[in-house]
Protein backbone atom coordinates (compact mmCIF):
# COMPACT_ATOMS: atom_id res chain seq x y z
CA UNK A 1 0.00 0.00 0.00
CA UNK A 2 0.67 3.52 -0.61
CA UNK A 3 1.36 5.77 2.23
CA UNK A 4 -0.39 8.51 1.47
CA UNK A 5 -1.03 9.97 4.94
CA UNK A 6 -4.15 11.43 2.44
CA UNK A 7 -7.22 11.32 4.00
CA UNK A 8 -9.80 9.97 0.93
CA UNK A 9 -13.27 9.77 0.67
CA UNK A 10 -14.89 8.24 -2.52
CA UNK A 11 -18.69 8.79 -3.56
CA UNK A 12 -19.59 5.66 -5.47
CA UNK A 13 -22.67 4.30 -6.67
CA UNK A 14 -22.54 0.27 -7.94
CA UNK A 15 -20.87 -0.51 -11.00
CA UNK A 16 -18.37 1.93 -12.11
CA UNK A 17 -18.28 2.89 -8.42
CA UNK A 18 -17.44 0.07 -6.99
CA UNK A 19 -14.49 -0.83 -9.52
CA UNK A 20 -12.81 2.93 -8.85
CA UNK A 21 -12.82 1.79 -4.95
CA UNK A 22 -11.25 -1.16 -5.84
CA UNK A 23 -8.39 0.28 -6.95
CA UNK A 24 -8.29 3.32 -4.28
CA UNK A 25 -8.40 0.22 -1.78
CA UNK A 26 -5.16 -1.48 -3.50
CA UNK A 27 -3.35 1.49 -2.84
CA UNK A 28 -4.53 3.35 0.59
CA UNK A 29 -5.06 2.10 3.76
CA UNK A 30 -8.27 1.83 6.25
CA UNK A 31 -7.40 4.81 7.25
CA UNK A 32 -6.87 6.82 4.58
CA UNK A 33 -9.91 5.66 2.00
CA UNK A 34 -13.84 5.91 3.61
CA UNK A 35 -16.47 5.00 0.87
CA UNK A 36 -19.73 6.67 0.51
CA UNK A 37 -22.10 4.62 -0.81
CA UNK A 38 -25.50 5.67 -2.76
CA UNK A 39 -28.90 4.20 -1.24
CA UNK A 40 -31.28 5.98 -3.42
CA UNK A 41 -31.23 2.90 -5.26
CA UNK A 42 -32.29 0.61 -2.70
CA UNK A 43 -35.73 -1.14 -2.55
CA UNK A 44 -38.13 -3.65 -1.00
CA UNK A 45 -38.64 -7.08 -2.73
CA UNK A 46 -40.57 -9.86 -1.14
CA UNK A 47 -40.85 -8.04 1.70
CA UNK A 48 -36.89 -7.73 1.62
CA UNK A 49 -34.11 -5.14 2.25
CA UNK A 50 -32.13 -4.51 -0.86
CA UNK A 51 -29.47 -2.28 -1.22
CA UNK A 52 -27.31 -2.76 -4.48
CA UNK A 53 -24.80 -0.47 -4.69
CA UNK A 54 -23.70 -0.86 -1.17
CA UNK A 55 -23.56 -4.50 -1.99
CA UNK A 56 -21.98 -4.31 -5.49
CA UNK A 57 -19.29 -2.19 -3.49
CA UNK A 58 -19.05 -4.30 -0.33
CA UNK A 59 -19.07 -7.62 -2.84
CA UNK A 60 -16.18 -6.29 -5.07
CA UNK A 61 -13.83 -4.83 -2.11
CA UNK A 62 -14.02 -8.94 -0.80
CA UNK A 63 -13.44 -10.25 -3.98
CA UNK A 64 -16.87 -12.05 -3.98
CA UNK A 65 -18.58 -9.87 -7.02
CA UNK A 66 -19.55 -11.57 -10.53
CA UNK A 67 -17.07 -10.08 -12.34
CA UNK A 68 -19.73 -10.69 -15.42
CA UNK A 69 -22.68 -9.01 -14.46
CA UNK A 70 -21.26 -6.28 -12.84
CA UNK A 71 -23.81 -6.95 -9.92
CA UNK A 72 -24.05 -10.16 -7.57
CA UNK A 73 -21.89 -12.61 -6.72
CA UNK A 74 -19.51 -14.97 -8.49
CA UNK A 75 -20.21 -18.63 -8.40
CA UNK A 76 -23.63 -17.72 -7.73
CA UNK A 77 -26.62 -20.54 -7.39
CA UNK A 78 -30.28 -19.52 -8.18
CA UNK A 79 -32.26 -22.18 -6.29
CA UNK A 80 -34.89 -20.46 -4.59
CA UNK A 81 -35.03 -18.19 -7.99
CA UNK A 82 -35.91 -21.24 -9.51
CA UNK A 83 -38.93 -22.20 -7.19
CA UNK A 84 -40.02 -18.92 -7.17
CA UNK A 85 -40.71 -19.02 -10.79
CA UNK A 86 -42.20 -22.95 -10.45
CA UNK A 87 -44.54 -20.73 -7.56
CA UNK A 88 -45.83 -17.74 -10.19
CA UNK A 89 -43.90 -15.30 -8.35
CA UNK A 90 -42.38 -12.12 -9.59
CA UNK A 91 -39.19 -12.76 -11.28
CA UNK A 92 -37.48 -9.47 -13.21
CA UNK A 93 -35.01 -9.38 -10.57
CA UNK A 94 -32.65 -11.98 -9.73
CA UNK A 95 -31.86 -13.11 -6.46
CA UNK A 96 -29.26 -15.59 -6.53
CA UNK A 97 -28.89 -17.75 -3.14
CA UNK A 98 -26.14 -16.44 -1.68
CA UNK A 99 -27.03 -12.82 -2.53
CA UNK A 100 -30.35 -13.76 -0.74
CA UNK A 101 -29.04 -14.42 2.69
CA UNK A 102 -27.30 -11.15 1.93
CA UNK A 103 -30.56 -9.57 1.85
CA UNK A 104 -32.72 -11.78 4.62
CA UNK A 105 -29.63 -10.67 7.11
CA UNK A 106 -29.70 -7.54 6.40
CA UNK A 107 -34.03 -7.00 6.86
CA UNK A 108 -34.09 -9.43 9.98
CA UNK A 109 -30.80 -6.79 11.34
CA UNK A 110 -33.22 -3.76 10.08
CA UNK A 111 -36.23 -5.14 11.89
CA UNK A 112 -34.19 -5.68 15.49
CA UNK A 113 -33.60 -1.97 14.65
CA UNK A 114 -30.29 -1.71 13.88
CA UNK A 115 -28.75 1.22 11.47
CA UNK A 116 -28.19 0.28 8.24
CA UNK A 117 -24.40 1.47 9.28
CA UNK A 118 -24.17 -0.61 11.63
CA UNK A 119 -25.33 -3.67 9.55
CA UNK A 120 -22.96 -2.82 6.82
CA UNK A 121 -19.81 -2.59 8.49
CA UNK A 122 -20.89 -6.32 10.25
CA UNK A 123 -21.32 -7.53 6.90
CA UNK A 124 -17.93 -5.95 5.74
CA UNK A 125 -15.93 -7.44 8.63
CA UNK A 126 -17.28 -10.80 7.87
CA UNK A 127 -17.02 -10.98 4.34
CA UNK A 128 -13.22 -8.82 4.98
CA UNK A 129 -13.68 -5.66 3.67
CA UNK A 130 -11.02 -3.55 5.93
CA UNK A 131 -11.87 -0.25 4.16
CA UNK A 132 -15.08 1.67 5.51
CA UNK A 133 -18.21 1.17 3.49
CA UNK A 134 -20.98 3.56 4.50
CA UNK A 135 -24.16 4.26 3.26
CA UNK A 136 -25.02 8.00 2.58
CA UNK A 137 -28.01 8.05 4.91
CA UNK A 138 -29.89 5.82 7.69
CA UNK A 139 -32.63 7.29 6.65
CA UNK A 140 -34.48 5.54 3.82
CA UNK A 141 -34.23 7.70 0.21
CA UNK A 142 -35.94 6.38 -2.88
CA UNK A 143 -34.91 7.39 -6.24
CA UNK A 144 -38.21 8.24 -8.78
CA UNK A 145 -37.11 7.74 -12.68
CA UNK A 146 -40.22 10.35 -14.24
CA UNK A 147 -40.67 8.49 -17.73
CA UNK A 148 -42.08 9.38 -20.59
CA UNK A 149 -44.17 6.18 -21.09
CA UNK A 150 -44.72 5.36 -17.37
CA UNK A 151 -44.96 8.35 -15.48
CA UNK A 152 -42.90 7.60 -12.17
CA UNK A 153 -41.37 4.68 -11.47
CA UNK A 154 -39.46 3.68 -8.74
CA UNK A 155 -35.75 3.22 -10.12
CA UNK A 156 -35.29 -0.56 -9.81
CA UNK A 157 -38.68 -0.65 -11.88
CA UNK A 158 -37.06 1.55 -14.36
CA UNK A 159 -33.61 0.06 -14.45
CA UNK A 160 -34.35 -3.59 -14.59
CA UNK A 161 -38.23 -4.54 -15.19
CA UNK A 162 -38.30 -2.30 -18.16
CA UNK A 163 -34.38 -2.56 -19.21
CA UNK A 164 -34.04 1.36 -18.95
CA UNK A 165 -35.91 1.29 -21.78
CA UNK A 166 -38.63 4.11 -21.21
CA UNK A 167 -37.21 7.64 -22.02
CA UNK A 168 -36.69 9.74 -18.98
CA UNK A 169 -37.89 13.13 -18.46
CA UNK A 170 -36.50 14.10 -14.45
CA UNK A 171 -35.75 12.53 -11.08
CA UNK A 172 -37.12 12.74 -7.49
CA UNK A 173 -34.85 11.25 -4.53
CA UNK A 174 -37.98 10.70 -2.34
CA UNK A 175 -37.37 11.06 1.15
CA UNK A 176 -34.18 13.56 0.69
CA UNK A 177 -35.32 16.36 2.21
CA UNK A 178 -35.94 14.68 5.48
CA UNK A 179 -32.34 12.19 5.29
CA UNK A 180 -29.77 12.97 7.07
CA UNK A 181 -26.28 12.41 7.00
CA UNK A 182 -24.92 9.95 9.68
CA UNK A 183 -22.15 10.87 12.09
CA UNK A 184 -19.98 8.58 10.15
CA UNK A 185 -20.22 10.40 6.72
CA UNK A 186 -19.98 13.91 8.63
CA UNK A 187 -16.75 12.63 10.35
CA UNK A 188 -15.09 11.08 7.29
CA UNK A 189 -15.73 14.32 5.24
CA UNK A 190 -14.37 16.95 7.76
CA UNK A 191 -11.28 15.18 8.09
CA UNK A 192 -10.90 14.71 4.39
CA UNK A 193 -8.06 16.03 1.79
CA UNK A 194 -9.82 15.08 -1.33
CA UNK A 195 -13.65 13.89 -2.20
CA UNK A 196 -13.48 11.39 -5.38
CA UNK A 197 -16.46 11.39 -7.50
CA UNK A 198 -16.34 8.02 -8.73
CA UNK A 199 -17.14 7.04 -12.56
CA UNK A 200 -20.74 6.27 -11.16
CA UNK A 201 -23.88 7.77 -12.82
CA UNK A 202 -24.26 10.99 -12.15
CA UNK A 203 -28.28 11.50 -12.20
CA UNK A 204 -28.70 8.52 -10.39
CA UNK A 205 -25.96 7.45 -8.46
CA UNK A 206 -23.57 10.45 -7.45
CA UNK A 207 -26.69 13.06 -7.49
CA UNK A 208 -28.22 11.71 -4.38
CA UNK A 209 -24.83 11.56 -2.19
CA UNK A 210 -24.34 14.99 -2.72
CA UNK A 211 -27.89 16.56 -1.82
CA UNK A 212 -27.71 14.69 1.43
CA UNK A 213 -23.87 15.86 2.28
CA UNK A 214 -24.84 19.40 0.53
CA UNK A 215 -25.16 21.15 4.05
CA UNK A 216 -22.15 19.99 5.37
CA UNK A 217 -19.45 22.18 4.60
CA UNK A 218 -17.23 21.94 1.49
CA UNK A 219 -13.42 23.66 1.90
CA UNK A 220 -12.84 26.41 -0.24
CA UNK A 221 -11.32 25.06 -3.26
CA UNK A 222 -7.91 26.72 -3.76
CA UNK A 223 -6.64 27.15 0.17
CA UNK A 224 -8.48 24.06 1.59
CA UNK A 225 -9.99 25.47 4.19
CA UNK A 226 -13.22 24.56 5.86
CA UNK A 227 -13.51 20.81 4.55
CA UNK A 228 -11.99 18.52 1.78
CA UNK A 229 -10.80 21.86 -0.77
CA UNK A 230 -10.00 19.12 -3.72
CA UNK A 231 -13.08 17.82 -5.58
CA UNK A 232 -12.22 15.40 -8.03
CA UNK A 233 -14.72 13.67 -10.72
CA UNK A 234 -14.04 11.15 -13.02
CA UNK A 235 -15.64 10.32 -16.09
CA UNK A 236 -18.63 7.63 -16.40
CA UNK A 237 -18.55 8.70 -20.19
CA UNK A 238 -16.29 7.57 -22.61
CA UNK A 239 -16.40 8.99 -26.36
CA UNK A 240 -20.22 9.60 -25.64
CA UNK A 241 -20.98 6.36 -24.14
CA UNK A 242 -21.08 4.89 -20.77
CA UNK A 243 -19.09 1.01 -20.10
CA UNK A 244 -22.60 0.45 -18.70
CA UNK A 245 -26.04 1.37 -17.70
CA UNK A 246 -28.25 4.24 -18.57
CA UNK A 247 -25.70 7.42 -17.99
CA UNK A 248 -25.60 8.59 -21.81
CA UNK A 249 -29.07 7.74 -22.63
CA UNK A 250 -30.11 9.70 -19.00
CA UNK A 251 -27.95 12.87 -20.71
CA UNK A 252 -29.82 12.15 -24.27
CA UNK A 253 -33.13 12.38 -23.54
CA UNK A 254 -32.34 15.47 -20.46
CA UNK A 255 -31.55 17.36 -24.15
CA UNK A 256 -27.67 17.56 -23.01
CA UNK A 257 -25.29 15.72 -25.55
CA UNK A 258 -23.55 13.12 -23.50
CA UNK A 259 -19.83 13.87 -23.13
CA UNK A 260 -17.00 13.90 -20.57
CA UNK A 261 -17.51 17.67 -21.10
CA UNK A 262 -21.07 17.27 -20.09
CA UNK A 263 -20.52 15.50 -17.27
CA UNK A 264 -18.30 18.17 -15.57
CA UNK A 265 -20.55 20.87 -16.78
CA UNK A 266 -22.97 18.58 -14.72
CA UNK A 267 -20.86 18.73 -11.52
CA UNK A 268 -19.64 22.48 -12.18
CA UNK A 269 -18.99 24.70 -9.21
CA UNK A 270 -17.76 21.56 -7.48
CA UNK A 271 -14.99 20.33 -8.57
CA UNK A 272 -11.47 21.08 -8.62
CA UNK A 273 -10.32 18.86 -10.90
CA UNK A 274 -11.70 16.02 -13.64
CA UNK A 275 -10.68 12.65 -14.97
CA UNK A 276 -11.05 12.03 -18.91
CA UNK A 277 -10.35 9.19 -20.93
CA UNK A 278 -8.01 9.95 -23.76
CA UNK A 279 -10.36 9.51 -26.39
CA UNK A 280 -11.78 12.35 -25.12
CA UNK A 281 -8.62 14.40 -24.87
CA UNK A 282 -10.05 17.19 -27.05
CA UNK A 283 -12.70 18.05 -24.44
CA UNK A 284 -9.78 18.84 -22.08
CA UNK A 285 -9.45 22.93 -23.71
CA UNK A 286 -13.43 23.01 -22.28
CA UNK A 287 -13.13 21.73 -19.32
CA UNK A 288 -10.13 23.83 -17.97
CA UNK A 289 -11.90 26.83 -19.15
CA UNK A 290 -14.80 26.16 -16.45
CA UNK A 291 -11.32 26.80 -14.50
CA UNK A 292 -11.36 22.76 -13.31
CA UNK A 293 -7.76 20.99 -13.77
CA UNK A 294 -7.55 17.93 -16.20
CA UNK A 295 -6.26 14.57 -16.38
CA UNK A 296 -6.26 12.65 -19.35
CA UNK A 297 -5.19 9.05 -19.30
CA UNK A 298 -7.17 5.69 -20.15
CA UNK A 299 -10.16 5.17 -17.99
CA UNK A 300 -11.78 1.95 -18.70
CA UNK A 301 -11.16 -0.52 -15.80
CA UNK A 302 -11.45 -4.16 -16.85
CA UNK A 303 -8.93 -5.90 -14.18
CA UNK A 304 -7.88 -5.41 -10.84
CA UNK A 305 -4.45 -3.51 -12.24
CA UNK A 306 -5.86 -1.36 -14.31
CA UNK A 307 -8.42 -0.68 -11.58
CA UNK A 308 -5.43 0.22 -9.35
CA UNK A 309 -3.42 1.71 -12.38
CA UNK A 310 -6.03 4.65 -12.52
CA UNK A 311 -6.39 5.13 -8.92
CA UNK A 312 -2.87 5.75 -8.57
CA UNK A 313 -3.07 8.20 -11.28
CA UNK A 314 -5.63 9.80 -9.89
CA UNK A 315 -4.24 10.04 -6.37
CA UNK A 316 -1.46 11.55 -7.42
CA UNK A 317 -3.44 14.23 -9.83
CA UNK A 318 -5.06 15.10 -6.07
CA UNK A 319 -1.58 15.57 -4.51
CA UNK A 320 -0.71 18.00 -7.59
CA UNK A 321 -4.01 20.12 -6.88
CA UNK A 322 -2.96 20.40 -3.02
CA UNK A 323 -2.58 23.23 -1.58
CA UNK A 324 1.19 23.80 -1.10
CA UNK A 325 1.60 23.67 2.92
CA UNK A 326 1.86 27.48 4.39
P1 LIG B 1 -24.91 1.42 -10.98
O1 LIG B 1 -25.54 2.09 -9.79
O2 LIG B 1 -24.74 -0.06 -10.84
O3 LIG B 1 -25.46 1.86 -12.31
O4 LIG B 1 -23.40 1.89 -10.96
P2 LIG B 1 -22.62 3.25 -11.07
O5 LIG B 1 -23.51 4.43 -11.16
O6 LIG B 1 -21.56 3.26 -10.03
O7 LIG B 1 -21.87 2.97 -12.41
C1 LIG B 1 -22.43 3.15 -13.67
C2 LIG B 1 -21.45 3.93 -14.50
O8 LIG B 1 -20.16 3.33 -14.39
C3 LIG B 1 -21.81 3.92 -15.96
O9 LIG B 1 -22.17 5.23 -16.35
C4 LIG B 1 -20.53 3.41 -16.64
O10 LIG B 1 -20.20 4.10 -17.81
C5 LIG B 1 -19.47 3.59 -15.59
N1 LIG B 1 -18.38 2.63 -15.70
C6 LIG B 1 -18.45 1.28 -15.58
N2 LIG B 1 -17.23 0.73 -15.79
C7 LIG B 1 -16.37 1.76 -16.04
C8 LIG B 1 -14.97 1.83 -16.34
O11 LIG B 1 -14.26 0.83 -16.42
N3 LIG B 1 -14.44 3.09 -16.54
C9 LIG B 1 -15.22 4.23 -16.45
N4 LIG B 1 -14.62 5.42 -16.65
N5 LIG B 1 -16.54 4.19 -16.17
C10 LIG B 1 -17.10 2.98 -15.97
Amino acid sequence: MTQTHLSIVALAGGVGGAKFAHGLAQLLSPEELTIIVNTGDDFEHFGLSISPDLDTVCYTLAGLANPETGWGRAGETWQAMDNLRQLGAPDWFALGDRDLATHLERTRRLKEGQRLTEITRHFCAAWGVKHPVLPMSDDPVRTMVDTAEYGELPFQEYFVKHRCEPRVRGFRFEGIESARPTLEVRAALARADAVLLCPSNPWVSIDPILRIISPLPLGDPLTGAGGPGVRVALSPIIGGKTVKGPAAKMFAELGIPPSALAVAEHYRGLLTGFVLDRVDAALAASIQAMNIQTLVTDTLMPTPAERKRLAEETLRFVLSLLPAPS
